[in-house]
């Protein structure tokens, strides 16, 4: 009985919030100012828009790595993609 409350506690400990964890671009842009989060959105909604490939793209998540990256804020261009495809563990 013991083991089964212990069981029982595992599982509902487990909650909505933690199957929805933010991804790591969510996290990086948290720790930012609002100055800077919102310039980070615009070129999020850049590389969204961009409909170039590989080299004809001028925004990309390739781009957005670097630019954080070189700020302080490592981060994989693939990270990035997954977030704006909505393929990470955002909202
Ligand atoms: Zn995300």
């Amino acid at each position: 009985m013991a083991n089964a409350s212990k069981l029982i506690q595992e599982i509902e400990r487990r909650s909505p919030e933690d199957l929805r964890q933010q991804c790591r671009f969510t996290r990086i842009k948290e720790q930012m100012s609002d100055e800077e989060r919102s310039s980070i959105e615009r070129a999020e909604e850049s590389v969204k828009m961009d409909t170039g490939n590989g080299r004809t793209r001028t925004y990309s998540a390739r781009w957005l790595s670097n630019v954080l990256t070189k700020c302080g804020y490592p981060i994989s261009d693939s990270t990035i993609l997954r977030h704006i495809n909505g393929r990470c563990g955002c909202e």
